[in-house]
């Protein structure tokens, strides 16, 4: 939470509080950085680009061993800020650190592979050597969201590193501190001064920072926010790698395990008080099952304790202004006829917000439409599987999805329009680091984790060398006479006659 001030003689600079959901409590002050702080920090990043971008990839992994390592160390620090920054359970917050770890470990340990230099076949160009490397952008702003103030920007981070980028990183005006915590870190464990700088501020400082002379920019947060960056980008032409909202889809087969299926609908849904970009938004369950279903969610749902206290599953909505978000979803639902079977705007306390279980749910409410961002299941009747997976498909967004089922769970899971989908568990993909994460849609595009990530923030070079000269030079105005019928034949014998086809695995096609 934050609240903006100019400094009292009108020449200071501004900064901004942050402040506890759950309490309120000022926890500190940082600077909005303004277009000259911004300009100099992308400055020293690119300073630190050259010597960053320049180490062998297994010195750079040192480094990222060494980072990983200081913040191993400081792991509790790190999880009592998230905690009291952005309001959820210490528990939870530990478990962001420990995933944030996993991604840099990873990435560090995966780059020399992916990124290693690697030949390709030249085709009919037979007399040349065809080479694809990898090269680092140079500075990737790296603009972040509060809801994981620390997994969700390590996803570009430590694979933007890896790929031997300097990072330029606003973190969210909601959670300053967490950003400023990380950079401390960084600079006290690697080496390379300004690899990775931080910019703390609002929307006014990310969007001079997507306008500033960087090489990529890689932003999560909301899809409206992400428009705006991608226009701003457009004007240097800067690429732009875009994690944004979901609505996502949980689907239940008939033969699904009923019971494991609910309580993963309500851990998904409602798991970091439903603030996850790929929480579980909507829940369709096939006729058959459904009754049994929601006795179980229900049940489920009712034992997740939220509240401030050590003893909380769920804490504080981070942002006061989704709070009205939620209610106005819930409100929406219930004047349309869905049916509150637990929780419900009504017992909203503050900024906090019950487990609520809704049914009678139709695709036109808002709650099964528009990113509702809160600890809310809503659970849909449909009569096949099919038919789940059409509603599911019927939304601009794209991000995880999850099926429940045996015989056919693959088949559905390949159905669902979404870039991650776990079969019988929920939001599981973000938990493997080698699995690329992304969306399409209004979700966004491009893939951070895994080798489509290290692959993400690299410049990709294609390489082609002659070994030896061919009698007949065709790359050349000096092509002996007749060129024009050997070329017409060839044309016929390799690809109309089919000499690619009878050839097909003896030739380097
Ligand atoms: P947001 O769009 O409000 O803000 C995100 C960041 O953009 C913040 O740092 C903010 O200061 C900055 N910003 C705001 N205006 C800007 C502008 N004009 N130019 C540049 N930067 C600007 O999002 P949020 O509320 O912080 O985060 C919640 C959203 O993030 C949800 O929609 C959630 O689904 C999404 N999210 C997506 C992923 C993913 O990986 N796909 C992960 C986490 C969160």
């Amino acid at each position: 939470m934050v609240t903006t001030t100019r400094g009292t003689n009108g020449k200071s600079p501004e900064v901004m509080e942050s402040l506890n959901p759950a309490t309120g409590e000022i926890l500190g002050t940082v600077p909005v950085a303004g277009g000259d702080d911004v300009a100099s920090a992308v400055a020293r990043a690119r300073e630190a680009s050259r010597t960053w971008g320049a180490m062998s990839v297994g010195d750079r992994r040192d480094q990222l061993v060494a980072f990983r390592r200081a913040l191993a160390g400081r792991a509790e620090e790190m999880a009592e800020l998230i905690h009291r920054e952005n309001g959820k359970p210490r528990l939870d917050a530990l478990l962001e650190v420990m995933s944030a770890l996993a991604h840099l470990h990873h990435a560090a340990l995966r780059a020399d592979k992916v990124l290693r230099p690697h030949k390709v076949s030249s085709g009919l160009m037979a007399n040349f050597r065809s080479t694809i490397s990898y090269h680092p952008f140079g500075v990737i702003a790296v603009i972040g969201p509060w809801n994981y103030p620390l997994f969700t920007p390590m996803g570009s981070i430590a694979y933007a590193l890896a790929a031997g980028n300097a990072i330029v990183f606003k973190p969210s005006e909601l959670t300053p501190l967490v950003g400023q915590l990380l950079g401390e870190i960084a600079r006290a464990s690697i080496a390379i001064p300004d690899v990775l700088v931080v910019v703390t501020g609002d929307g006014r400082t990310g969007a001079v920072l997507a306008r500033a002379e960087v090489d990529k920019i890689a932003f999560t947060g909301s899809t409206a926010t992400g428009k705006k960056v991608m226009a701003a980008a457009a004007e240097r032409l800067t690429p732009v790698l875009m994690e944004l909202g979901g609505k996502d889809p949980l689907i239940v087969a008939e033969d699904a395990d009923v019971d494991k299926a609910a309580e993963a609908a309500v851990w998904g849904a409602m798991t970091n008080a439903g603030q996850a970009c790929i929480s579980v938004e909507r829940c369709y369950v096939v006729e058959p099952i459904y009754d049994r279903f929601v006795e179980k969610a229900v049940g489920e749902a009712r034992q997740v304790r939220w509240g401030a206290d050590d003893e909380a599953s769920i804490g504080a909505i981070t942002m006061p202004r989704q709070v009205d978000i939620i209610r106005e979803h819930l409100e929406d639902a219930v004047a349309r006829g869905a049916k509150v079977l637990l929780g419900g705007a009504d017992q909203i306390r503050g900024n906090f917000v019950p487990p609520t279980v809704l049914t009678g749910v139709t695709p036109e409410m808002r709650i099964m439409k528009e990113e509702t961002f809160g600890p809310i299941l809503p659970i849909a009747k449909v009569a096949s599987a099919e038919q789940a997976v059409e509603q599911a498909n019927a939304t601009r967004y794209g991000l995880g999805s999850a099926v429940f089922g045996k015989a056919r769970a693959r088949e559905l899971a390949d159905k669902i329009r979404a870039g991650m989908t776990s079969i019988n568990s929920a939001l599981a993909y973000a938990g493997v680091p080698a699995l690329p994460f992304g969306g399409v849609g209004d979700s966004g595009f491009g893939r951070i984790h895994g080798d489509e990530g290290l692959r993400e923030f690299s410049r990709v070079k294609a390489t082609t060398e002659e070994r030896f000269p061919l009698p007949v030079a065709l790359l050349s105005f000096k092509l002996p006479r007749g060129t024009y019928d050997r070329i017409k034949s060839t044309i016929h014998q390799l690809y109309g006659g089919g000499m690619v086809d009878k050839l097909r695995d003896k030739l380097p096609f």
